[in-house]
């Protein structure tokens, strides 16, 4: 069963109010921004950005030496990047899912797995440990067939799961209706201890909070604008001062980068999402949605959805848009047509909820590689270090990538240092107009799979080749 992409009124009248803000950034708990960057200070370690990966950095740092002088410079507020603007899926991972790391690392594949199950367990015990309410559950993430092919590519996933010992639970049509009735889903799959959902914002909120009370000096609304090396130390520069530091962790994501080597290897791709009002009991009777897994669908151009503890459904995915020569910022943050696109997709997946209001839509853009997973490296003879990459599954990741930072800033030789996908980067995208016009050829190849029984074109062979295939 494939979406049809045409909105009708109804879908178009449900968008019509929206916020332009993401749900978990529209809190009253939302911290008032911290003091801009106003002098020239120096500090053992400087952290640019203030997503999940610099806030991993920072706490890990200072945990592991609590005397090391941490500062993080960040350009708009904590969170205001990808890490407040995500579905809150947090996954154990690393490789961007189950056959990405098998097809890119087959003999570390048991390693990186039980890396990523560590990581996910050390972000739920320092949760706890730190007392963070952020709506985190373990719930799993099911995947939904909508295709019979699909059913069957679910069943082949089982298989190798349990051949790496990874509990999953296959759920046929009659089972996936009682999690939630959709004439879309006939078959599901959930690895239940892999997966984990959270809000986002209440997560990076409390990492911030936790690295205040460590001792950590944050400055928002700080963009740092040159990045040099100066005698054996780093400085980086903004409108109003600048940071001299020994090392310098660069956790930017997929924002125009300040080292411009960084820029062939990572592209700013959009995905867009939309927050529904909270249902009211009928409604969410309709739907027989009483759990709180996620759920993602697998067709090529996936959609995610969740619900929020205040009772609304999150829904994303699908589109995923590039723009012109690495293209970003806020005007790309809001794109009326993919949000008329996933509102009539969403009313298809769960037409008894016909009459039921988004209340906020927005963008945000995606670290996209061409291995879909991180990747690390240094410059500045070792004195900066950074971790990007992640593709859209950074949530959980992040942490692990700040781990890998702060080894090889330090010029540690560890487990993780070791690894060929730690020591390995991923192939660079070629200049325009050649990538623009890949990246697009390779997301219309990807429609035409979906709505081809999952057959893939001449050009998705070649790029599944090349090892530049995008599997979901
Ligand atoms: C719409 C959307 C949905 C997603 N859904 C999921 C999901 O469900 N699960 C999942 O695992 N992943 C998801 N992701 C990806 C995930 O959000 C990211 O991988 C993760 O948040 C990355 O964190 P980060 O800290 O590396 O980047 P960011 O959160 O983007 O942080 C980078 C920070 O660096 C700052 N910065 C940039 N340049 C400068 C500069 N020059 N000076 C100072 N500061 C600077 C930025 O302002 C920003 O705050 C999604 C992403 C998007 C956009």
């Amino acid at each position: 069963m494939a979406y049809s992409n045409i909105p009708r009124k109804e879908s178009l009248r449900s968008i019509a109010d929206v916020k332009h803000i993401p749900f978990w950034l529209d809190d009253p708990i939302r911290p008032l921004s911290g003091p801009e960057l106003t002098k020239n200070i120096s500090t053992d370690l400087l952290i640019i950005g203030a997503g999940f990966t610099g806030l991993w950095t920072a706490l890990l740092a200072k945990e592991e030496d609590p005397s090391r002088e941490i500062v993080i410079l960040e350009a708009g507020e904590v969170a205001t990047g990808a890490t407040g603007r995500n579905g809150g899926f947090m996954d154990a991972s690393i490789t961007h899912g189950l056959h990405n790391g098998l097809a890119r690392w087959p003999k570390e594949f048991p390693i990186l797995l039980a890396m990523g199950l560590a990581n996910l367990d050390q972000i739920e015990s320092t949760i706890q440990r730190l007392g963070i309410e952020c709506d985190y559950l373990r719930t799993g993430d099911v995947s939904m067939a909508s295709e019979p092919y699909q059913v069957e590519d679910l069943r082949a996933e089982m298989e190798i799961s349990a051949r790496y010992h990874i509990k999953s639970e296959f759920y046929d049509r009659d089972r996936v209706q009682q999690i939630v009735k959709s004439p879309f889903f006939i078959a599901g799959l959930n690895h239940p201890n892999y997966s984990a959902l959270v809000n986002p914002a209440y997560l990076a909120w409390g990492l911030r909070k936790a690295c205040f009370d460590l001792g950590v000096q944050i400055y928002e609304h700080s963009p740092v604008t040159k990045l040099v090396e100066e005698n054996n130390q780093v400085i980086a520069s903004t409108s109003h001062g600048y940071v001299r530091a020994s090392q310098v962790a660069l956790a930017t994501n997929a924002f125009p980068p300040l080292l411009k080597r960084l820029a062939y290897y990572v592209v700013p791709v959009y995905d867009y999402v939309l927050a529904t009002e909270p249902l009211t009991p009928a409604q969410r009777e309709s739907i027989g949605w009483l759990g709180r897994e996620g759920i993602s669908d697998v067709s090529r151009q996936f959609h995610y959805t969740r619900t929020t503890a205040d009772g609304r459904i999150v829904w994303g995915g699908y589109d995923a848009v590039y723009y012109w020569n690495n293209g970003f910022g806020p005007h790309l943050e809001n794109d009326s047509v993919s949000f008329a696109r996933l509102a009539e997709h969403f009313f298809q997946a769960f037409p008894q909820l016909e009459g039921v209001h988004f209340t906020h839509a927005w963008g945000g853009a995606i670290d996209t590689c061409s291995r879909f997973s991180p990747f690390w490296g240094t410059a500045h003879h070792g004195k900066t270090a950074y971790a990007m990459g992640y593709t859209g599954l950074g949530v959980g990741a992040s942490r692990f990538g700040a781990l890998v930072m702060l080894d090889l800033l330090d010029r540690r030789k560890t487990e993780r240092t070791v690894l060929e996908m730690v020591r390995t980067k991923p192939l660079p995208f070629p200049p325009e107009p050649l990538r623009f016009i890949g990246i697009n050829l390779s997301r219309w190849s990807m429609d035409q799979a979906d709505r081809n029984q999952g057959r893939e074109n001449l050009w998705l062979r070649l790029m599944d080749w090349l090892g530049l295939g995008f599997d979901s």
